[in-house]
């Protein structure tokens, strides 16, 4: 089982280096990179080249991301993806415009080292730009056919897809993967409590406008998520 340090992105020592033959590299948790492995040797096999644009992610890395939200560095948009003002939100509705498109560090699932953004390298042109939006992932868009693969083929690797549907947290995200025998656990493992304690300690613009509303937090962007419709194999001995 991960510690709090691992649950909450602030220790690497449960993942490590995969590095693949095209030679670009992620960062993952061991059983889970082996099985994101077999999961891409098995789409190889059907003309898919599964690449991946994102796994593990550390606090650090997540807590940039939010910083430069918090301070007008980075654009800010609202649920419907329009611009929203920085200038006009106080530390409450910033928080929140900030969680519509970007974890709260400590509670991102990357941190587990079991979850994956992925695409299709074989459907882009070699001038196409990724972007990561629902759209290339619709049975209309570039990636049709991954998300068809997945669809039918994922569940025997053990992954499923936690931001599958819109339920009032995180939006659906269906190039996230996650590997189950760890993840679900994981989500069992990361309390109120082990993220509190992770938020307090941490040196976090908005921390005081966080802590006033974890508990919600907490639910909405934690919780909401799909469990996987097959059963757990054997807890992996981690
Ligand atoms: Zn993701």
């Amino acid at each position: 089982m991960l510690d709090a340090q691992a649950l909450t992105g602030r220790s690497r020592s449960h993942v490590q280096e995969f590095v693949l033959p095209d030679g670009s590299h992620f960062l993952a948790h061991a059983q889970a990179g082996e099985a994101l492995l077999a999961l891409k040797a098995a789409a190889h096999a059907e003309g898919i080249e599964l690449a991946i644009a994102s796994a593990y992610r550390s606090f650090e890395d997540q807590a940039r991301i939010w910083q430069r939200k918090w301070h007008g560095e980075r654009i800010l948009l609202d649920a419907q993806c329009r611009p929203i003002d920085h200038a006009c939100l106080a530390p409450d509705a910033l928080v929140e415009t900030i969680l519509e498109w970007s974890a709260l560090p400590g509670a991102s699932r990357h941190h587990w080292g079991c979850e994956f953004d992925i695409y299709d390298r074989a459907a882009m042109p070699s001038d196409y730009e990724l972007q990561l939006i629902p759209s290339e992932y619709a049975s209309d868009g570039i990636f049709a056919a991954l998300t068809a693969w997945l669809d039918a083929n994922m569940a025997r690797f053990g992954f499923f897809r936690p931001y599958d549907i819109e339920r009032g947290g995180v939006h659906p995200e269906p190039w996230h993967l996650s590997w189950a025998p760890l993840s679900v656990p994981a989500l069992a493992a990361l309390s109120p409590d082990v993220l509190r304690e992770c938020i307090t300690g941490a040196d976090l613009a908005g921390k005081e406008a966080i802590l006033a509303k974890l508990e919600s937090i907490y639910a909405r962007h934690v919780c909401r998520v799909a469990s996987p419709a097959f059963a757990l194999p054997a807890p992996p001995t981690i």
